[in-house]
């Protein structure tokens, strides 16, 4: 069945009990972390309280771009004997990346849907809201905001909908098990949210560049354990020549997952001399989180990442090495 995890009741009473709050969510923020982030802030203005949304950016993604002038750095007068942090979309608190040691004096809270959660239960005081069930971070939210008694207002709702949106391929990887994550869609549509508004600002905006890029990507393309795998990589050169913002990874990620026999995708990318990303992604039960948990990465079971020392052929033979116990039988 679906997720029925409620609302837990300490992290109302985190939030009821405090009227000064920074909302932090992962370094190289997505639609699920942004939308999550400025959909509680809105929400926490609206009963009367003060809360700045803070992130170690950078805000690479297009669909996320214009929303970052809405992040401050970590106020310097906040105190933290009448602050508290809410941390949201991240697997464990170090997913702050930069702004991690400023967040650590301050008691917090976490709001996740990932597959593992690090953040230490240090106090009785620190919260946690997790439901790696959840299709996306925007949804916890959308709870939370019910459960504090409120009505969504139609920013938030575009808000919510929108990280939905990113985290779910707009819906393409939800199941029969999903009719719940549908009401919650059909409650922010009617509160506002539209969803072809929402899949041009998700789908639309993106340079030529990018698919060139993503032409490339696809030309070298290699079919491993009998075409189960498909593997694939972006050089340091492009990396230098593209940047970031020509990254378009749910299209490549779609492209290369329709192809007759992948349960798997990898793309690595360089992006030091000896430093690689690499994306992960399966369609069904391929457990993608578990593989990158082993490099110290994470993400969920169909769609995970992490980062690895080593240039494209290093971080290439380990992921070989990593498949081949899932993907010979
Ligand atoms: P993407 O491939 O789109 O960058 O990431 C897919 C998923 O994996 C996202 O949920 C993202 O949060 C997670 N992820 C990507 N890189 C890392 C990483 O280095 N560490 C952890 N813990 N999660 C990651
Ligand atoms: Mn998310």
């Amino acid at each position: 069945m679906a997720s029925i995890v409620t609302v837990p009741q300490e992290i109302l009473d985190f939030i009821n009990s405090c009227s000064k709050f920074i909302i932090a969510g992962h370094k190289e923020p997505d639609g699920d972390c942004v939308g999550s982030q400025l959909a509680l802030r809105s929400a926490l203005l609206r009963m009367g309280k003060e809360a700045v949304v803070c992130s170690a950016g950078p805000f690479k993604k297009t669909e996320i771009k214009k929303y970052s002038t809405e992040f401050v750095p970590i106020p310097k007068d906040a105190d933290i004997s009448d602050t508290k942090v809410i941390i949201v979309d991240c697997s464990g608190r170090e997913r702050t990346g930069e702004i991690d040691d400023s967040l650590k004096p301050f008691q917090s809270a976490i709001i996740d849907h990932h597959a593992a959660v690090t953040h230490p239960r240090s106090t009785a005081l620190a919260p946690v809201f997790v439901d790696s069930d959840s299709p996306s971070c925007t949804l916890l939210i959308y709870k939370l905001i019910t459960a504090l008694g409120l009505q969504l207002i139609k920013k938030e709702a575009e808000l919510l909908f929108f990280g939905l949106c990113t985290d779910t391929g707009f819906f393409r990887h939800l199941t029969e098990k999903n009719a719940d994550v549908f009401e919650a869609a059909a409650v922010m549509i009617r509160c506002g949210a539209s969803p072809k508004i929402t899949f041009n600002s998700i789908n639309g905006g993106k340079s030529l560049n990018s698919k060139i890029l993503m032409g490339n990507i696809l030309s070298r393309t290699e079919a491993h354990f009998g075409g189960k795998l498909l593997i694939s990589y972006e050089t340091l050169s492009e990396f230098t020549t593209y940047g970031f913002e020509s990254r378009d990874s749910d299209s490549l990620n779609q492209i290369l997952m329709s192809i007759h026999g992948a349960e798997a995708v990898v793309i690595i990318r360089q992006e030091l001399a000896d430093n690689c990303t690499v994306s992960l992604r399966s369609i069904d039960k391929i457990n993608v989180a578990k593989i990158a948990a082993t490099f110290g990465g994470g993400g969920h079971k169909n769609a995970a990442g992490l980062t690895m020392k080593g240039d494209i052929q290093f971080v290439k033979q380990k992921m070989l090495e990593s498949f081949v116990n899932i993907l010979i039988y």
